[in-house]
């Protein structure tokens, strides 16, 4: 059952008001401190408010905001998943928290996590060396394809291009223009997979590399992978694996073994830490034997006598984030996988890719391409995506990715995760049929129900405003 009656109607939320509307406080100041006289005041002006009613204004602020913990949060490609506060508590921990310029003898628990995160992210990757630094999944791949770089400077082999299937996520494309590459477009096949002929016809001398993410986007495996490696590697190319999608693969299939050379994981996306809200994520990197000399600095290793140490691989691209990078990230994502061990991870996989198909069964919108493991894009046809995206917040749910990949027309793209119950799904479900078969005057004008309703998205995004001052001149 979704909920019908929304969480906080638009006119009770409609406008909290700031804590300094309500109330002023003149407060009168002794002025006997060591001040110069022209530095001081002699009364300041505060709202004066309890304990309570300053809890209640920042919760009722916290509810007007959508999060993982208010409901479902199925964004595709995106990957919300909730965050066990396990995790948090271990990454709490006071001694987590010493300063990363420390001597290692004093460090060594720290340095041993590092390390066996490494080893973890490696073998669940099957990669033989892993950095840690990279501060999100864009920055994983930017970091992979510097290091992909530096190999192909090393082998004078002069390389210009980087082939990326239409369907991958954008950082894709910036990560390659960024890294000085001209970037290849390869067009999807008819079955949403990458068509072999237009990568036969796309790969030559020089190509420095495929990315390419599996299963793709749109939640397709690409079962031609073992080929599709022998004909970049064959080329000279390196194969470059975007590890969003790594909750399909968890524990049953390794990039690795596919043939992929380098792949960057969004930690924040597969082993907890939802990143909504421009929260801090880390998108470490894993690559083949050939490539660990190019590692960013520093790496750590546990030497004879069992202690463990920092060192600068031979040939390191240098640093690309401060110390370890988002370290407390990192711990969260070394608890998660502790916590679960082989089995948990596999049961993770099983049910991303479960209660994507079953919610995927119980929804009337059609899903052209399949089948698909743990993600899959609905078309809602000839209805405008984002407006039945909106009339969804309505019924307590947040939406899916909308009008992404291109490929799928008014393309829904959904990823319920591991983490929802049947319960949800069907409430999730349901929220997605009555917004699908609403009016056009209902779904046009949602969401109604939300703290927020239907905003100028352009404008927002164009011109906003940042500041609470801008309130004055609304009103
Ligand atoms: C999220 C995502 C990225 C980028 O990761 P960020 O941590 O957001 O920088 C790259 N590729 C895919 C497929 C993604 O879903």
């Amino acid at each position: 059952m979704i909920h019908d009656q929304a969480r906080y109607t638009h006119d009770e939320t409609k406008r909290e008001p700031l804590l300094s509307e309500k109330d002023q406080t003149t407060v009168e100041i002794d002025d006997d401190g060591p001040l110069p006289a022209d530095l001081t005041r002699d009364s300041v002006t505060l709202p004066s408010l309890s304990e309570p009613e300053i809890a209640r204004h920042y919760t009722r602020l916290s509810q007007m905001n959508w999060s993982i913990e208010s409901g479902p949060y199925p964004l595709g490609s995106c990957t919300m998943k909730y965050n066990p506060k396990f995790t948090e508590d271990v990454a709490a921990d006071p001694n987590a928290a010493i300063h990363p310029d420390r001597a290692a003898e004093t460090a060594q628990g720290n340095l041993e996590l590092r390390y066996r995160l490494q080893e973890c992210l490696g073998t669940i990757g099957g990669m033989d060396a892993v950095t840690l630094q990279p501060p999100a999944g864009a920055a994983g791949e930017f970091t992979g394809i510097l290091i992909a770089k530096a190999y192909h400077e090393h082998h004078n082999n002069d390389r210009s291009e980087v082939i990326i299937p239409a369907s991958a996520h954008g950082t894709n494309f910036a990560t390659a223009s960024m890294a000085g590459y001209d970037v290849v477009e390869l067009p999807p096949g008819e079955d949403g997979r990458v068509d072999l002929e237009a990568l036969e016809a796309a790969v030559s001398a020089d190509t420095a590399a495929l990315m390419l993410t599996n299963p793709n986007t749109i939640g397709l495996f690409e079962r031609d992978i073992v080929e599709i490696a022998e004909m970049v590697h064959d080329a000279g190319g390196l194969l470059y694996y975007d590890g969003a999608n790594l909750n399909a693969l968890l524990g049953r299939a390794r990039p690795g073994d596919m043939g992929f050379d380098i792949m960057h994981y969004n930690v924040h996306k597969t082993f907890a830490t939802p990143h909504g809200g421009g929260g801090p994520g880390a998108g470490p990197v894993g690559v083949v034997s050939e490539l660990e000399s190019y590692l960013p600095t520093p790496q750590v290793k546990q030497t004879d006598s069992g202690a463990y140490e920092e060192f600068e691989p031979e040939r390191s691209i240098g640093k690309v984030h401060g110390f370890t990078g988002n370290w407390l990230v990192l711990i969260k994502t070394y608890a998660y996988i502790a916590r679960l061990g082989d089995e948990g991870l596999l049961d993770a996989s099983a049910k991303a890719v479960l209660n994507a198909n079953y919610l995927a069964s119980q929804i009337d919108l059609e899903i052209p391409y399949g089948p698909f493991h743990h993600e899959f894009a609905a078309t809602s046809g000839d209805r405008d995506a984002a407006d039945v995206a909106k009339r969804m917040l309505d019924f307590g749910v947040h939406p899916p990715t909308t009008k992404w990949p291109e490929m799928v027309p008014e393309a829904m793209l959904t990823e319920p995760t591991e983490i929802e119950t049947k319960r949800s799904l069907d409430s999730l479900a349901e929220a997605f049929n009555r917004a699908y078969s609403d009016t056009d005057e209902a779904i046009e004008s949602a969401p109604s129900r939300t703290a927020a309703t239907r905003i100028d998205q352009a404008s927002a995004a164009r011109n906003p405003r940042l500041s609470w001052h801008a309130l004055d001149s609304d009103e």
